[in-house]
């Protein structure tokens, strides 16, 4: 389909039609979330952002040989930490990070249960940027926005670097993280060089793609954790320039058109991948973009957006017109990315760092739920540079009830599905959540050596489509962020029934949830949507097991019963230690 084309006839899939809810104390509380988080959380979220910036300056100043000094001596303290761990009385292991520090939205249940927890809080450090190995060693509680502070003005960049200002390395790795850049480079672990990590016996091992801990390297992305604690690790660097060259295009058709323009956007169709036509084929390639990024605002119009990296030279150029999206007045990225669809097509020029933490200041598009009138030209003069409130002090200040009610009536879930999927699960987002804006963002989703959680469609390069290669599917995540049409209108809404078909329907299609997400599935479902072979093999030959918590474990609703914790403490007695785990 043609970029802004005219909708067509077919209409699309009905939402559910639910009745009416009545108003209960969680609503007006929620209505009025704006009065804390104006005079609360957005003055002190300031004071954070402050200190952060002084920690990452003073930390910057530190000797490079400090540094690495530091790094040796807290590595010790987190060893005599484990060693001190007695499996008979303590509970099982996990980071002392509280759990409104963090940025996802999970209960983080396993932290009201017994535990024995290892204090990770010293290793917020970039140790060394190598710019002739092009790897970044860091530890993982170094944030996004310290290491594009640090990167940008070298014109170096993580080669994936995730949007949102605080999110950790150690979260991305263990977790997930993507950005724009996926679609070249995989998700954030796919960027990793070696990892160092700190096993439950206390043995500090370096696992890389092929040493003796290869097995280790693969096992630890979506582990959350669990199979030992990351302390460093090394980082794919890229060269960027100072600017990257946005096309925004319009696009209007059906969800599965749209898809359509999304997957046209940036990748070649299979069929004429297919073609035995090399300059063709060349010519192609020299089109993928740097970045990408699709936004579907609603079931019949969105915006593609493909960004190439640009010389400060090109962008000053007269004609260019330069946009600094991240000044504190500016409209909503996601806001102004609209207006495509009135304007047509067009191209600007925006200061890389902004353009990698675009959606910072607007949380994505969840602030406009926490201060409704914070996209007016008048409160962004005037406030917009205190933008976002830490999510830390949301959740601080949030209460049960109204982590309930988010619970019960807004959806924020990422999944990855295959492209060719990507018309199917827009249409069933509209008819079971009806969220929008909807954010696409592809990646490829590599074949690894051994079974890895996450891993594309067997045998998908036997009949590649488009955008895949003979290493690589394409996937793309999918972010459902918003209170759904069902709670706009005022209508009923169950939020974890819907979280469960959306998970049953993942399952069904080789899709996954990203972990950060509420999730409703059940240790069966879990392990139908990511493969435990490998993960298993891991935890028991590394002594994870028994003594780190197990993934499922972690990622349960609900408060632990007694039982619970002891059945898993208790995997210790069961864990067989492979003959291969001796070194
Ligand atoms: C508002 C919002 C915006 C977001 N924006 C983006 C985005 O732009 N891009 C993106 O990719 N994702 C985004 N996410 C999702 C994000 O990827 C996850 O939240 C991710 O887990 C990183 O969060 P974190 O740094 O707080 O990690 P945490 O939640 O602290 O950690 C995630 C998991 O990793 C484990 N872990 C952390 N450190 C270590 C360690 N050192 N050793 C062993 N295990 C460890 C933790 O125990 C936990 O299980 C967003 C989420 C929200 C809610």
């Amino acid at each position: 389909m043609a970029a802004d084309s005219v909708a067509t006839t077919t209409t699309p899939p009905r939402p559910v039609v639910r009745p009416k809810r009545k108003k209960a104390l969680v609503d007006y509380l929620v209505t009025f979330r704006w009065i804390p988080a104006i005079f609360v959380a957005l003055p002190l979220s300031a004071l954070i952002y402050f200190c952060i910036y002084i920690g990452g300056m003073l930390s910057s100043m530190k000797p490079e040989e400090r540094r690495r000094r530091e790094h040796e001596e807290n590595v010790h303290k987190v060893v005599r930490r484990l060693k001190q761990r007695d499996p008979k009385k303590d509970g099982l292991v996990c980071t002392a990070r509280k759990p409104w520090v963090v940025v996802g939205m999970r209960n983080v249940d396993y932290k009201r249960a017994r535990r024995f927890e290892v204090d990770l809080s010293a290793f917020h450090n970039i140790l060394e940027i190598d710019t002739e190995r092009m790897v970044a060693r860091v530890e993982p509680l170094v944030s996004m926005g310290q290491i594009t502070k640090v990167t940008c003005p070298m014109n170096l960049s993580l080669a994936v670097a995730p949007e949102f200002d605080d999110l950790t390395v150690g979260g991305l790795i263990n977790s997930y993280g993507i950005s724009g850049s996926s679609h070249i480079y995989g998700l954030f672990s796919d960027t990793v060089v070696s990892m160092e990590v700190v096993l439950a016996d206390g043995r500090v091992v370096r696992a890389t793609k092929d040493n003796e801990h290869s097995d280790l390297f693969y096992a630890m992305p979506w582990s959350q954790g669990t199979i030992g604690f990351l302390v460093a690790a090394e980082i794919k660097l890229i060269r960027i320039k100072e600017y990257m060259r946005l096309t925004y295009t319009p696009v209007r058709g059906t969800l599965k058109e749209i898809a359509q323009a999304y997957a046209d956007s940036f990748a070649a169709r299979a069929d004429a991948d297919a073609a035995d036509d090399s300059k063709k084929k060349n010519h192609q390639r020299q089109q993928v973009p740097d970045f990408v990024e699709g936004m579907v605002y609603s079931p019949s119009e969105g915006v593609m957006m493909t960004g190439v990296y640009a010389t400060a030279e090109e962008a000053k150029k007269k004609g260019n017109r330069i946009n600094r999206v991240g000044w504190w007045f500016k409209p909503w990225f996601y806001q102004y990315a609209q207006t495509a669809l009135q304007r047509g097509e067009f191209v600007e020029y925006i200061p890389t760092r902004e353009y990698y933490h675009r959606h910072t200041r607007s949380l994505y598009w969840e602030a406009k739920l926490i201060i409704p009138f914070a996209d007016q030209f008048w409160f962004r003069f005037l406030l917009g540079w205190l933008m976002p409130p830490k999510i830390t002090l949301l959740k601080i200040t949030q209460g049960e009830a109204i982590r309930n009610y988010y619970h019960d009536n807004h959806v924020i879930q990422d999944v990855l599905v295959p492209l060719h999927k990507v018309g199917e699960v827009l249409e069933f987002g509209h008819r079971e959540l009806e969220v929008y804006p909807v954010w696409l963002c592809p990646h490829r989703l590599f074949k690894a050596p051994v079974k890895a959680m996450v891993q594309p469609e067997a045998g998908f390069e036997q009949h590649p489509r488009q955008g895949d290669s003979s290493y690589a599917q394409m996937y793309t995540d999918v972010g459902f962020y918003y209170a759904p049409g069902a709670v706009l209108r005022g209508e009923e809404f169950d939020g974890a029934e819907a979280v469960r078909k959306l998970e049953q329907w993942l399952i069904a299609n080789h899709g996954f949830q990203a972990q950060y997400a509420v999730s409703e599935l059940s240790e069966k479902d879990f392990w139908r949507m990511f493969d435990p072979s490998h993960y298993d093999h891991c935890r028991r030959k590394y002594g994870a097991a028994g003594t780190f918590m197990s993934n499922y474990y972690k990622s349960k609703k609900g408060r632990k019963t007694d039982k619970e914790v002891r059945d898993a403490e208790a995997e210790a007695a069961a864990a067989i230690v492979e003959p291969d785990a001796a070194e």
